[in-house]
């Protein structure tokens, strides 16, 4: 459905004394409470009651989100009924990690570690020798409460380095299918896989996500799984999901920056995956992170999307400076914004939150209003396909 039909339109109040006839998504300052019924699939608003995970939106918070739609107001792409939609390309909602793995106290801060229950069920956890495993913690209500507070129509969930199997994954989308796209990857069967049948069952799981549960891409897949073997092997155990994805055409989303304690550097080096991009044209692959922070890994991610039309980005944790490049170099239709989201322990803030951060690196990036259309929301809405 468009989402054009669904948004409302009176006349919202505004910072600054404007008002907006544009629906609610950027102004958006009533409570938003944590929790979203099961079955609920359209943006709650709430007018009273005490505050939710998000807590109260303090003012400041509200005027950043006023001069993110005056700067769209002026390029007058919101002209009319067709406001591009903001679809998060990165949503983890599986694990919850602590607020120090993503809002630091100090600089260099040293991560805290993960709860037991997490722990469990996060890399390097593995089945036990029965096929048992922890089950993953779904954070999908923290997720929704999260996206409605920062105007995110839609979201691409997927698990990070943690056990979570597609039917899992199928399970949580279907509580708000018109909000959440599944994308999945191995379930329980953790790479690296020591024998032919590991590495099938592995394979059919993805291929069962794919074929059976409307899972529409693979993803995060971090070289890293394949500790401690080397990257290249990893490529080449890739190889068969490469076909399977061309056979379904879906799309692969690696991680591709060196971020978050990374240990081996050819792990998450973007210029590592030029085989697979090389080598399978029709399977669009996307470097998320774009390299990160890191000038060389960055440089890499762009030799090789300008080599190889099927590769693609994704914005999250990247600097505004880089993204501003990317969008010179490869064009805004390749690239496509991402939080790299995360439930964590502590709620967030208005002030201090993983959706604002990375808002803010697409709108102070140089690019045009149609350009940011694009990265926000649109540019991924067309690989998908969305109505
Ligand atoms: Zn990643």
């Amino acid at each position: 459905m468009p989402q054009s039909q669904t948004r409302a339109t009176g006349e919202i109040p505004l910072p600054f004394g404007a008002v907006a006839q544009l629906g609610e998504r950027l102004v958006r300052n009533e409570e938003v409470r944590g929790s979203i019924p099961l079955g609920s699939t359209t943006r709650r608003r709430r007018q009273d009651g005490p505050t939710g995970r998000c807590g109260p939106l303090p003012q400041s918070n509200a005027v950043w989100r006023g001069r993110a739609l005056s700067k769209l107001r002026r390029g007058g792409v919101t002209q009319g009924s067709a406001m591009g939609r903001i679809i998060d390309s990165e949503a983890h909602a599986w694990t919850r990690i602590p607020f120090n793995w993503r809002h630091k106290a100090v600089p260099g801060e040293k991560r805290s570690e993960l709860n037991a229950r997490n722990a469990a069920n996060y890399k390097p956890s593995r089945p036990a020798p029965d096929g048992s495993f922890a089950p993953p913690e779904d954070t999908s209500d923290d997720l929704l409460a999260a996206m409605d507070f920062h105007g995110i129509d839609i979201s691409v969930i997927y698990p990070g380095a943690c056990m979570c199997p597609n039917e899992e994954i199928a399970r949580v989308v279907a509580r708000a299918p018109d909000r959440l796209i599944g994308f999945g990857k191995f379930g329980k069967h953790v790479p690296p896989w020591r024998t032919p049948a590991e590495a099938k069952a592995a394979a059919d799981e993805l291929e069962h996500g794919l074929r059976d549960l409307n899972i529409r891409g693979v993803a995060e897949v971090s070289l890293a799984h394949w500790e401690p073997e080397p990257a290249e092997a990893a490529i080449r155990a890739l190889r068969p999901w490469f076909e399977l994805c061309t056979t379904y055409r879906a799309p692969v989303v690696v991680h591709a920056h060196a971020g978050g304690g990374a240990t081996g550097l050819d792990y998450c080096n973007p210029a590592t995956f030029r085989p697979l991009a090389a080598d399978f044209p029709d399977v669009i692959l996307v470097l998320n992170h774009m390299g990160g922070a890191r000038r060389d890994f960055f440089d890499a991610a762009l030799a090789l999307a300008r080599d190889h039309d099927n590769v693609r980005f994704n914005t999250s944790q990247t600097t505004s400076d880089h993204l501003s490049e990317a969008v010179r170099a490869i064009g805004a239709e390749r690239i496509f914004f991402g939080v790299d989201w995360y439930a964590l322990e502590r709620p967030e803030t208005a002030e201090r939150s993983q959706h604002k951060n990375q808002l803010a690196t697409v709108h102070r990036a140089q690019m045009s209003d149609r350009e940011r259309e694009l990265v926000l929301g649109e540019s991924l809405a067309a690989l998908l396909r969305l109505a």
